[in-house]
């Protein structure tokens, strides 16, 4: 059996229904939504949408696993060996997370491999270590009223965590919202994308398996407008981690303000990479492809605005265009493919129309623009030269395989194109001198800045960003401080 054969049928065990205290709920009064296949456009599952029954249960079995279930009896440790599990468990089927994930997302298969998966098992890993780490601080006072006095804070989990993933990389992303809230004792309910929610809900067998008590965690597969409307505005969620666009991240902190209720934001990004002439200009060219190309140009991180130096500019396009035109489109589970289909129809019209506004603002094509005739919703991987940082394909976060190149005179110059972006999260650096490096890296407005390559994304390294990228950071000691709150206990003596 083929590779894709196999995923397809793989596909068709996932159970289609939301997860909810410890059971399938295969008696859901809610509608049925479709997982189309980027790459073939034919329906992978058609999978039960969570309703609002759905969601209500979901969140108070999370409360009741809290408040007097096994879930809130378990100390640290215990929750830490329960992550240790489910890390093996995901480990052992690790193939089986990356076909699905290649088959709904359309990502050639040696991404989810080299990245999604091996991310994913180290962050439950690594959240497997803190849960029993998790502690309070002692903090002198000259005292209270003549009187000496002990105070020390305890951190307490924040309660019911509602989590919410996009569709790009929902196996990783979702291991990033998961893992922290659990291992500091959270409920959690994951609200995973439309277009691809099957990696979550086999994410959700494989915590049953593990032995989580219920209602420590359920998956309510959804649409954004139904299920994940009706999940930000019930008000027993404590807290909201979502994942997504600057838009649907504007909706749901409006509903979490309406609760005074806090957020963790991960929204877009318009992220520069930097050339400098300084840099190893073939090391750079192959860093900046695959900082715009890889996962079709559908990475939050996306390196789109490529800063060049203007004497290395000529040199610095020629190889860039090369690594473009050298990509080849097709089906993820062909050996050979380097790049995939975007998401959907509606991404494809999105991409393609970013790339007309491109060319009527008078940007330069270099390499793509085209779409290859097949059926799937590939377009080529695109560049603009000779761009300005007004345009709108540099201001406008395209989510797609487009980057648009610019040239640059001084350091201080780079910086203030990179800078002016609505957006903040990530930039890359290309260059051999080390104080220049370190200088501009104070300077980048960035969540991260990965100087010669692209940051590792390793669970120990805080992600996030600022203005249109959202607030807040996940993953290290921060995951356990956003889904934690420090009480504070004095002792009058
Ligand atoms: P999206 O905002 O459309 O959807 C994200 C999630 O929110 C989905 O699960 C969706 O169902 C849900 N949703 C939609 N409307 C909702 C509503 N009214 N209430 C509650 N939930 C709702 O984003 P997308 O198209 O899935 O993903 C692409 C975007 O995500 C891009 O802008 C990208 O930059 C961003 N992204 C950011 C990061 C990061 O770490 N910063 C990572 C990946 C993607």
């Amino acid at each position: 059996m083929s590779m894709r054969a196999e995923a397809e049928e793989l596909a068709g065990t996932v159970p289609p229904v939301p997860y909810v205290a410890g059971t399938w709920q295969t008696a859901g009064t809610g509608g049925t939504f479709d997982v189309v296949d980027p790459v073939t456009e034919g329906v992978l599952a058609t999978i039960t949408e969570a309703d609002a029954t759905a969601v209500d249960l979901a969140v108070s079995a999370g409360h009741s696993a809290l408040d007097d279930g096994d879930w809130g009896r378990l100390d640290g440790a215990a929750r830490g060996v329960l992550l240790g599990r489910l890390a093996d468990l995901i480990d052992s089927r690790r193939e089986d997370f990356a076909n699905l994930e290649s088959l709904e997302v359309g990502k050639p298969g040696v991404e989810p491999r080299m990245i999604d998966l091996p991310q994913a098992v180290q962050t439950f890993r690594h959240y497997a270590g803190w849960a029993d780490k998790i502690e309070g601080r002692m903090i002198p006072t000259p005292g209270y009223m003549g009187r000496q006095t002990l105070n020390y804070t305890i951190r307490r989990p924040i309660g019911v965590v509602a989590a919410i993933t996009p569709w790009n990389s929902p196996t990783m992303i979702g291991s990033w919202k998961v893992a922290p809230a659990l291992a500091a004792g959270c409920a959690v309910v994951l609200k995973p994308p439309e277009d691809a929610p099957l990696t979550s809900l086999l994410l959700a067998q494989l915590i049953d398996e593990a032995g989580f008590p219920p209602g420590a965690f359920s998956v309510l597969p959804g649409r954004g407008a139904t299920t994940g409307n009706l999940l930000v505005e019930h008000p027993g969620v404590d807290k909201i981690s979502f994942t997504g666009s600057p838009e649907t991240g504007h909706i749901v902190a409006v509903a979490a303000a309406r609760g005074f209720r806090p957020t963790t934001l991960e929204l877009g990004g318009k992220s520069p990479q930097i050339v400098f002439a300084d840099a190893d200009l073939d090391a750079a060219a192959d860093g900046v492809a695959l900082g715009i190309f890889a996962n079709q140009g559908q990475v939050c991180a996306a390196g789109s605005r490529i800063l060049v130096a203007r004497s290395v500019y000529g040199e610095f396009v020629d190889r860039l265009v090369a690594r473009a035109d050298a990509a080849v489109l097709g089906d993820p589970f062909d050996q050979g493919t380097t790049m995939g289909a975007l998401i959907n129809a509606r991404q494809l019209e999105r991409v393609a129309r970013y790339i007309q506004i491109g060319r009527d603002e008078g940007a330069r094509l270099v390499a793509g623009g085209g779409r290859p005739h097949r059926s799937g919703y590939f377009i080529e991987p695109t560049l603009f030269a000779d761009a300005s940082n007004d345009m709108t394909i540099a201001r406008e976060e395209i989510f797609g395989p487009v980057g648009t190149i610019m040239s640059f005179d001084t350091d201080d110059d780079a910086v203030a194109l990179a800078n002016d972006s609505a957006y903040a999260l990530a930039a890359t650096l290309w260059t051999s001198d080390l104080s220049r490096a370190h200088g501009v890296a104070q300077r980048v407005r960035a969540g991260a800045v990965a100087i010669n390559g692209w940051s590792p994304l390793d669970p120990r390294l805080p992600w996030g960003g600022s203005g249109l990228s959202g607030h807040g950071r996940e993953l290290g000691r921060a995951g356990i401080e956003a889904n934690t709150e420090e009480k504070t206990v004095t002792v009058v003596l």
